[in-house]
């Protein structure tokens, strides 16, 4: 007799990518479970309701021209795409050690400022022209460009110091590794899989927000899946094999199956004992790891900072690395990983006056009277251990060509398996492993 399947296929995680994994492998004719640590499904997009009724999000917000997967995605769901943030009257702000600046570019730059920034945009995109985002191991200077930090590239190429600043301020912005711990390689790649192939911008990686919020994207999911996502059910042993796998859960339950996808980001994943595949997998894997991050979330009785001429987007080399309005008089922040261990040495009282401070230096005495503030530590989740996807110089090499490939019968995905992370690569990068499984059988 052979052994009783509890599925088809186990999917562990139900963030974005595990299920629109299960979501493609159900359509397809399988029958999955998908086994969830959290009380909730989502990871990194989650969202809750204030009193009046605004929707907050306190994890992924938006995409952008590029992100074709997950566009289609929302329009399966029914969901809407609005313009995000850009769309927000006002100009940019600047927030640094010394002054605090307003305008659409770096109001430190002088003439020559300028044309460096055009040049190193120029070379950037004809770089990353010659990296194919799928495959950047073939590149014939793969190795150099891996073990190049992005601001050894920029020195080398004469970038000026106001350039130079600019770029570790838009780093900080974007709560990434900074320039000197980020690969030259993986930014390329990164940058290849837009239309412009230049740095980054707001237009390919931001301009827009689903209309439902962000988080109902995986609720939407997690409703047509139904009784087949299990939540508070962490898994902590995965074992593949031709003739039959198994994942356990920490209650101990053993649950049988065809198949498993994982789809836990790379922190948690190093804690599930993984047996069955090679140990070159198991490497590959292992030698991913995340920029860590915070996010602080401010909501106010209305869009102040319109009052003196901003958007309420910044840049800054304060503890919060960024702000910009998520919708509704709402102002998003991220604390960047270089600034992480600073921000979580303080007590939480004074972390929220602090950054309420820092939010007043930006925009003046009203960001001081939120009426509710939010806050959620991703790099400490013990289900995230991080934020998004750092490569720094070494890495893209060091992962290897594994990256975003399966060994059947266990199969990865997660924003972790493409080229940067972002709510594009859970999408993109579960509905593939959906597609290798059917394949497969
Ligand atoms: C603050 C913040 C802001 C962001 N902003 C943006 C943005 O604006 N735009 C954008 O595109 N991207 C953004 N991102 C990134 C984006 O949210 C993520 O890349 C994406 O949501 C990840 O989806 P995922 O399914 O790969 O992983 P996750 O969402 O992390 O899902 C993994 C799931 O696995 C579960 N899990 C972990 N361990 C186990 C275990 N042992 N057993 C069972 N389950 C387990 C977790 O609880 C989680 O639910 C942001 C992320 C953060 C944190």
């Amino acid at each position: 007799m052979s052994t009783p399947m509890s599925a088809d296929v186990v999917v562990v995680g139900a963030g974005l990518a595990g299920l629109a994994a299960a979501r493609d492998l159900s359509d397809g004719g399988a029958d999955v479970l998908v086994v969830e640590a959290r009380p909730r499904v989502g990871g990194r997009v989650e969202q809750v309701r204030q009193p009046d009724g605004r929707l907050v999000q306190l994890g992924g917000e938006v995409i952008g021209n590029s992100h074709t997967a997950y566009q289609q995605l929302v329009a399966e769901l029914g969901l809407s795409l609005v313009p995000s943030y850009v769309a927000e009257p006002g100009e940019l702000t600047y927030a640094l050690h010394e002054a605090v600046y307003v305008g659409s570019s770096p109001p430190w730059f002088s003439a020559a400022d300028h044309d460096s920034m055009a040049r190193i945009e120029e070379r950037f995109a004809g770089l990353a022209a010659t990296v194919d985002p799928d495959d950047p191991w073939r590149h014939p200077d793969a190795a150099a460009l891996d073990h190049t930090s992005v601001r050894q590239w920029l020195v080398a190429e004469q970038a000026t110091p106001p350039v130079l600043r600019a770029l570790e301020v838009a780093q900080l912005g974007l709560s990434a590794g900074s320039l000197e711990r980020t690969s030259l390689l993986a930014l390329l790649r990164k940058c290849a899989t837009t239309e412009s192939h230049g740095l980054y911008s707001y237009a390919e990686w931001e301009n827009l927000r689903v209309a439902e919020g962000s988080a109902t994207v995986a609720l939407r999911m997690a409703e047509e899946l139904g009784d087949r996502v299990r939540c508070s059910a962490p898994a902590r042993a995965i074992k593949a094999s031709a003739g039959g796998c198994s994942v356990q859960l920490d209650s101990g339950e053993l649950l049988h199956c065809a198949a498993v996808v994982s789809a836990v980001p790379a922190g948690p994943f190093r804690d599930i004992e993984t047996s069955g595949v090679s140990d070159a997998r198991l490497e590959s894997l292992h030698r991913q790891r995340h920029a860590l991050a915070a996010k602080f979330v401010a909501a106010y009785p209305r869009p102040f900072w319109r009052d003196r001429g901003q958007s309420g987007l910044s840049e800054s080399e304060g503890i919060l690395g960024s702000s910009w309005p998520q919708g509704e008089a709402v102002l998003s922040t991220l604390v960047p990983p270089e600034r992480l261990a600073a921000y979580v040495s303080t007590d939480p009282r004074f972390r929220r006056t602090e950054a309420l401070a820092e939010l007043a230096r930006w925009f003046g005495p009203e960001a001081r009277e939120p009426v509710a503030t939010y806050e959620r530590l991703w790099g400490t989740d013990p289900w995230t251990q991080g934020y998004i996807t750092q490569w720094r110089p070494g890495d893209v090499l060091a992962v290897g060509p594994l990256h975003g490939t399966h060994e059947p019968p266990l199969y990865v995905c997660g924003s972790d398996q493409w080229v940067a992370g972002y709510m594009e690569g859970a999408v993109r990068t579960g509905r593939a492993a959906a597609r290798a499984a059917l394949q497969h059988g």
